[in-house]
């Protein structure tokens, strides 16, 4: 049995690129992986189905808008079958690509369940290898509620939202979080009647609470529905469909809610069931996330994790920094993950980015800030393109130091990579300003929002 320098748990983004990066730098290292495909929850089902079908329902949605633009479509009419297999498509073609990636680097891949029976000793089935050090990159799931079955058929998680046979009638989606909204608005935009219920009084836990306001304000104008501060207590099924029941937050009082399919979008929690962590003694936080130190290395030595499994933002990106910095630690390098300036992106329409601190956590820690904003309303290209909804809001020190950038606008997932470089960098609001934006573009608003902060908007 060969002897590896690092075996990698999780063939995600996480996993799959901490294994090609260890490989390119000399490394002699495996994968295993036990869904059968490669690229984790994100290729699977995660990130990509979702804008796969994000982008395909768009385009059905937007039939509907062309007469204002002088065209006429009549008898559009929808084949999800067929839209479901472009999806599938998109994710075969990917997954297979990163199986090529790792023979070109040399990366073995090992297909099945993997545990730590001891450092130094992974095993799938009944083979066991030995290796220097051990990559967890085992990801995450949905988090389940408590007395409510996910079947995958009428109650369903992400995975099931993905690839539902029919447009539902009504679909309740319990959670206004990222994956809640982006799957909502893709059968809303298919034709179904969408309640977004959520326990909090807003949505987008997390995102700046304006900036989510204009979401919210503008997918409700696209017929999301929201019912805010309300829990779910369970689901009953009949003849009629599914009977949710509520409680109203912080009000003695209940309410039903009919549907014919229901989404649980509450989060998502780590795997790492079947690993034997805790004969190993690797330490596990109180929400059952593998507990690391800056070099991603457990308390067991050795022993090392990343990605969704560990604390932190549960992202794609993320968990490929994670993994790209740790390896390159391990092979003696320089790694560094600046966790401050990790964007996050919502995919609907409009979309809603967001890096660095919110206003709500500057004012909680008493910080001195000022803030720039800029409408889309005022920017030509918005204007040119019908799509006016949302804002730039940038939050700096007094001096001018971007502290948070946020977002919600058509493209706001692009547009927020220049803020993101710019924190990176440690640019100024009059450095982002100072430079030359094209016109007319969406990006103007970004310019625009940065000299706002400098109380020298041109537009506003
Ligand atoms: P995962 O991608 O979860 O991969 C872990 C892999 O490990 C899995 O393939 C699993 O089968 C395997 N595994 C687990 N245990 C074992 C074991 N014992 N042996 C062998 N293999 C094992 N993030 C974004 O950044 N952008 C998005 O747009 C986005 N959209 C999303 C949409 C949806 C619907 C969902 C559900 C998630 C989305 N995410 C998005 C989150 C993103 O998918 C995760 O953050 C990302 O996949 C985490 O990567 P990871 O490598 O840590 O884990």
């Amino acid at each position: 049995m060969s002897l590896y320098d690092l075996v990698v748990i999780g063939g995600g983004p996480g996993g799959y690129v901490a294994a090609i990066r260890a490989a390119q730098l000399g490394l002699k290292v495996a994968c295993v992986e036990g869904r059968g495909a490669l690229g984790g929850t994100c290729l699977n089902v995660g990130c990509i189905p979702s804008k796969a079908l994000l982008s395909s329902s768009a385009k059905f949605e937007s039939l509907s808008h062309l007469a204002g633009h002088g065209i006429a479509v009549d008898g559009a009419t929808l084949d999800l079958g067929a839209m479901m297999g472009r999806k599938e498509k998109i994710v075969g073609d990917l997954t297979k690509g990163i199986a090529f990636l790792f023979k070109k680097n040399g990366v073995d891949l090992i297909e099945g369940w993997a545990s730590i029976p001891a450092p130094g000793k992974v095993q799938v089935g009944d083979d066991v290898f030995e290796t220097k050090n051990i990559l967890i990159a085992t990801g995450s799931e949905p988090t389940p509620l408590p007395g409510v079955e996910i079947d995958e058929v009428d109650v369903v998680s992400s995975t099931g939202a993905l690839s539902l046979a029919n447009v539902p009638e009504h679909l309740v989606v319990v959670g206004a979080g990222v994956i809640g909204l982006e799957l909502g608005q893709v059968w809303s935009r298919l034709g179904a009647k969408v309640t977004v219920v959520e326990y909090l009084d807003r949505i987008l836990p997390g995102i700046d609470g304006e900036i989510a306001k204009l979401a919210q304000r503008a997918l409700s104008k696209r017929g999301l529905k929201f019912q805010l501060g309300r829990a779910l207590k369970s689901i009953d099924k009949g003849d009629e469909g599914l009977t949710l029941t509520l409680d109203r937050v912080g009000k003695d009082k209940e309410e039903q809610l009919q549907a014919d399919k229901v989404l649980i979008a509450i989060g998502r929690r780590p795997v790492i069931r079947g690993l034997g962590l805790e004969a190993l003694g690797v330490s596990v936080n109180g929400r059952g996330f593998v507990e690391v130190d800056e070099r991603f290395a457990t308390s067991v030595p050795g022993i090392y994790a990343i990605g969704d499994c560990v604390p932190g933002p549960m992202l794609a990106h993320k968990a490929e920094e994670d993994g790209v910095a740790c390896v390159e630690m391990l092979a003696g390098e320089a790694g560094h993950v600046d966790y401050g300036t990790v964007p996050g992106i919502v995919y609907t329409d409009p979309e809603v980015a967001s890096v660095g601190v919110t206003e709500e956590a500057l004012k909680e820690a008493g910080t001195d800030y000022v803030v720039g904003k800029f409408t889309f309303m005022a920017n030509s290209r918005a204007r040119a393109q019908g799509e006016t909804d949302g804002a730039v809001k940038v939050l700096a020190t007094p001096e001018g130091k971007i502290l948070g950038a946020h977002i919600c606008g058509a493209h706001g997932g692009d547009l927020i990579a220049e803020l993101v470089l710019a924190m990176t960098k440690g640019a100024t609001v009059s450095d982002v300003a100072a430079a030359c934006h094209a016109h007319p573009a969406m990006a103007e608003a970004v310019k625009e929002a940065c000299l706002d902060a400098m109380g020298r908007a041109i537009h506003a």
